[in-house]
């Protein structure tokens, strides 16, 4: 059960969206293989494994400042088709995956029962990096749309965790600006922990795969979802 209002120690709760709450594994294979399909591409396990190191890669590429979103949704196929030596057009499927992947909302395991438990007690906002045409469409078709106050989105504002300002901007959304009061959700260190750690409020890492924190020192570490229902 979450805390009453005298124990709490947050008003808010930043949340990340893939990874976090959705299954982003389970949503990019199954968005492949329809676009690959659109395509008459023939599906493999191998053109998953290649797809997303190329898709890992584009990411990264884009956190240091180096891709826009528009050129990430191709780039990324330009990449793959050059890994797999299949040949087609990287800007037909990169808006053909776009599609199928805006179609895909598979959750984690406790993502609902855990945000419902929150809702009641916390503000929560999702702040998420992607194509905003897809992130929207994703939560807009999703059974924990309604538990959030508002969503942030990368594609939307021009620039993405770990920049500082998407926090600023989620808390913004909701009219609290007392950093104390605050704690950002993630998988990811490098994107969700260091903007956290910037902008100068608590975080929790959501470490499913029991790696190490580094030198990020999480204000908590969770392996599970449901754990937050007794930190919170
Ligand atoms: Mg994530």
């Amino acid at each position: 059960m979450p805390k009453g209002p005298d124990a709490r120690r947050y008003d808010l709760v930043l949340f990340d969206a893939d990874d976090t709450l959705f299954d982003f594994g389970a949503c990019e294979a199954a968005a492949l293989k329809a676009a690959l399909e659109d395509a008459r591409i023939p599906w493999s396990d191998r053109a998953l494994e290649e797809y997303a190191g190329a898709n890992r890669d584009a990411w990264a590429a884009f956190e240091k400042g180096l891709l826009t979103h528009e050129d990430l949704k191709w780039r990324r196929f330009e990449d793959f088709l050059g890994r797999t030596g299949i040949e087609a057009d990287p800007r037909v499927l990169g808006a053909l995956y776009v599609d199928r992947l805006s179609d895909q909302r598979t959750l984690l395991p406790g993502a609902e029962e855990t945000l419902r438990g929150l809702a009641s007690s916390y503000i929560l906002v999702l702040v998420t990096n992607g194509i905003t045409e897809v992130q929207r469409r994703r939560l807009k078709g999703s059974s924990i749309a309604s538990y959030f106050s508002a969503t942030i989105i990368s594609g939307e504002l021009g620039f993405a965790k770990p920049d500082p300002r998407m926090l600023e901007a989620a808390a913004r959304a909701v009219g609290i600006a007392e950093k104390s009061r605050m704690v950002i959700v993630g998988d990811s260190l490098s994107s969700d922990i260091r903007a956290g750690l910037d902008f100068g409020i608590d975080t929790i890492w959501l470490n499913g795969r029991g790696g190490s924190a580094g030198d990020a020192r999480p204000t908590y570490e969770i392996r599970s979802l449901v754990e937050l229902l007794a930190i919170l």
